[in-house]
């Protein structure tokens, strides 16, 4: 055991009664670290992370190069394996993430200026936005979080103020502000906080105009004080300054009835069929398809925030065939996650394709979309997840007799999208 007087740290020599603290090895004896080199080491980890986990290497001059970056040919393939569908999105998302890499790679004193590409995806509940968003976060090596515009409010009023916003992404970024002012932030739900009425003056819309005007501010670009534990800022708060600049803001919403604003400009009715301009059949699933930015105004967008989501995407509905790939196709289908549940009780779960129909079936018949069929496949699977574990089953092969007769006990309808 060594003396107390020769107790030093093994790295920097200091003695133990110039250190804060002593920190000794676990294994081996007269070795220590000093609580000096161990904040020296805690802080050149920091950095060191900060410079890899972006994916982007910097250079001498601070800027940073694209060569680990996936091209957006190859983050497209990679959402393919999670998200059934949804074309369009895929191929806008993968270029605006892709185009937000090369901003954060470009020199400071370039002198074109490449602006900020933030989205909006404009579709139905349970088609894929947030799917799609949780799959460019598997991703990516950028701080990502997935935000709620419903529970803002204009600031003094009951709710969370827009800056909160920002404090997820502080908290996925470990509190490391130039990591997180490079990150992006999906905001879902916008379409809740269009304005209400088109006479924003009659009444006061607090969750609705003054929300959006309080997003410009973060959408556009400028410094904002975040409150570090987010909800409602007080005044004997500490702050932190993050810089939103080169935040990639990626929104979400469902804008039910956007439908009906599309039909009318393009001049035929929302059950009506021939558009005048190509003169082509299109059926309401499609109407979508002809978003543009002048709908999200007449939805009740501002303007200011719909000039800075310049790219405008959408998402179809999900059919009966999109809905019938969900549960088998990507990579983490509802299937592939029952058979490996299953797996785990060592029982070998198979599924014939009529038993697969018949549980689309039932999602379409009570409108249930993609969401619902995970609630189905539960009620089929119930009494066999019950009984199952440490039985002498080593397989089960489900028919779709099986699945009528589990789905003609259960409560269809407290499955709920
Ligand atoms: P929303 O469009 O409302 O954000 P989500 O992305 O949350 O919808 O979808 C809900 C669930 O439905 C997802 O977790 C996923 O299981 C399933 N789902 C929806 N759309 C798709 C899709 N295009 N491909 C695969 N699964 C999907």
């Amino acid at each position: 055991m060594a003396k107390k007087n020769v107790q030093k740290c093994s790295f920097c020599g200091r003695p133990a009664n110039m250190s804060e603290v002593l920190i000794p090895s676990a294994t081996e004896n007269d070795t220590f670290i000093c609580a000096e080199c161990a904040d020296q080491i805690h802080d050149l980890l920091a950095s060191y992370r900060h410079d890899t986990s972006s994916g982007l290497t910097k250079t001498a001059d601070n800027s940073m190069t694209m060569e680990s970056v996936p091209t957006p040919r190859e983050i497209k393939e990679f959402l393919d394996k999670y998200v059934v569908g949804q074309e369009a999105a895929k191929r806008f998302l993968s270029v605006a993430v892709y185009n937000h890499y090369k901003r954060l790679s470009q020199p400071a004193d370039d002198d074109v200026d490449i602006e900020k590409s933030n989205v909006i995806m404009v579709g139905p509940t349970g088609t894929g936005k947030t799917l799609l968003a949780k799959t460019i976060a598997r991703l990516l090596d950028v701080p990502f979080t997935i935000v709620d515009a419903t529970v803002l409010t204009q600031a003094g009023y009951v709710g969370e103020d827009i800056e909160s916003l920002l404090t997820r992404l502080l908290q996925v970024a470990d509190y490391d502000v130039k990591k997180a002012e490079r990150g992006i932030v999906f905001i879902d739900e916008i379409d809740k906080i269009a304005r209400k009425g088109d006479n924003p003056s009659i009444t006061r819309d607090v969750s609705g105009e003054g929300v959006q005007q309080g997003l410009l501010k973060l959408l556009e670009g400028s410094i904002v004080n975040v409150p570090p534990q987010g909800g409602r800022k007080h005044p004997e708060q500490r702050m932190i300054q993050v810089d939103t600049k080169n935040i990639l803001f990626i929104c979400g919403g469902a804008f039910d009835g956007i439908e009906k604003k599309i039909a009318q400009r393009l001049n035929t009715h929302a059950v009506g069929y021939a558009t005048n301009a190509k003169n082509k059949r299109v059926d309401r699933e499609n109407f979508l398809e002809y978003v543009a930015p002048q709908d999200l105004k007449s939805f009740g967008l501002i303007p200011e925030i719909i000039g800075r989501l310049p790219i405008l995407t959408h998402l179809e509905p999900l059919d009966r065939a999109a809905l019938r790939n969900v549960l088998t196709e990507p990579k983490n289908a509802i299937i592939r996650q029952y058979q490996k549940l299953f797996e785990m009780d060592g029982v070998k779960l198979t599924f014939e394709p009529e038993a697969l129909d018949l549980i689309v079936d039932t999602a379409v018949k009570n409108k249930l979309g993609a969401r619902g069929l995970r609630g189905i496949v539960e009620q089929v699977m119930m009494d066999s997840m019950f009984e199952i574990p440490k039985s002498k089953v080593k397989k089960l092969n489900v028919t779709r007799d099986y699945v009528a007769e589990k789905l003609s006990t259960a409560k269809i309808d407290t499955i709920t999208e």
